[in-house]
């Protein structure tokens, strides 16, 4: 059945902006066939009982929280500024970004304590504000709904708090971050109570997809040869996900290794291994990892 009362999980993710290309790119990496289009409101998905609906993302916490979608993807930020009352399931790892507060690069302001008595322009006016109290720093919050990079320049403010992740557009406008309220990424949430008993299921199967394709993302694939007797340092060095698979090779004495390692540590592990004797190392990466 097509349309949107069809009892099928319904997923809500930003219509045009920054998440929506990382968002449908996750979605198709998790095996989620369907149509995106920036004239459709919702696409059907071919392979899964789920509706994708694209709305702004501002209103997704809301939708969430009253159950009109089930599913939503949005910035974490929305989480702390909105405090809606969802279920957050997962961390996504991407969208990366932080609310900071900046001020003009000649600025006489160096530390927040500089800020007080201060006009400071923001569309995260609860975030703002709690940082302030919880630090004591008298402020006056001016609500503005976008592009508050602009707002020194134009006399309505001394500072801003703003989401920056690269620091260009701060740069861009001559701006300097003063410090930072905290860090954000993509994050996947649901409704608190509505799911049918169907709805749960196929929320468990949608879960083990998006964490199988989290998992391959914080893992390398890496196939290397080594002299047998080193094999208990190397077993030291990549414990793996589990024990390598190990197989003797043509020249004497030598076998071939196969192993996981942690894309954080990816470099200092490659470092050792060729250290102690380790050669051929070929790395790949990994689709999706079904533990
Ligand atoms: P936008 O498309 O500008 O409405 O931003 C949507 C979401 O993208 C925000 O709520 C943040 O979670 C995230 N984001 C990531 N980097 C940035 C950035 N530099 N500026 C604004 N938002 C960002």
């Amino acid at each position: 059945m097509n349309g949107l009362n069809n009892g099928n999980l319904k997923l809500a993710i930003q219509k045009e902006g920054r998440l929506t290309g990382e968002t449908l790119d996750f979605l198709w990496k998790s095996g989620l066939e369907f149509e995106a289009s920036k004239q459709k409101l919702f696409s059907n998905c071919r392979n899964f009982p789920i509706e994708i609906l694209y709305l702004r993302d501002n209103d997704i916490p809301k939708y969430v929280e009253e159950g009109i979608v089930d599913l939503g993807i949005i910035g974490q930020n929305l989480l702390y500024e909105k405090r809606p009352q969802v279920k957050k399931l997962l961390n996504l790892r991407f969208g990366f970004c932080s609310l900071v507060i900046a001020v003009p690069d000649d600025s006489p302001i160096k530390k927040i304590q500089d800020l007080k008595y201060s006009k400071i322009a923001t569309s995260y006016p609860l975030s703002s504000k709690k940082f302030f109290k919880e630090r004591n720093i008298q402020v006056e919050l001016v609500e503005i709904s976008g592009s508050a990079e602009i707002s020194p320049a134009l006399g309505v403010a001394q500072a801003i708090v703003d989401l920056s992740s690269t620091g260009s557009t701060l740069l861009l406008n001559e701006l300097r971050m003063v410090e930072k309220v905290y860090d954000s990424e993509a994050v996947f949430i649901a409704n608190k109570q509505l799911f049918t008993q169907r709805k749960k299921q196929f929320l468990e199967k949608l879960l083990l997809r998006f964490k199988g394709v989290l998992s391959a993302k914080n893992y390398k694939y890496v196939m290397m040869n080594a002299p047998e007797n080193i094999l208990p340092e190397i077993k030291k060095i990549v414990p793996g996900l589990k024990s390598p698979t190990i197989a003797p090779l043509v020249k004497v004495g030598w076998i071939s290794i196969q192993t996981v390692i942690k894309e954080d540590i990816f470099w200092e592990t490659i470092e050792k291994l060729k250290k102690i004797g380790a050669s051929g190392i070929i790395v790949l990466p990994i689709e999706k990892i079904i533990t």
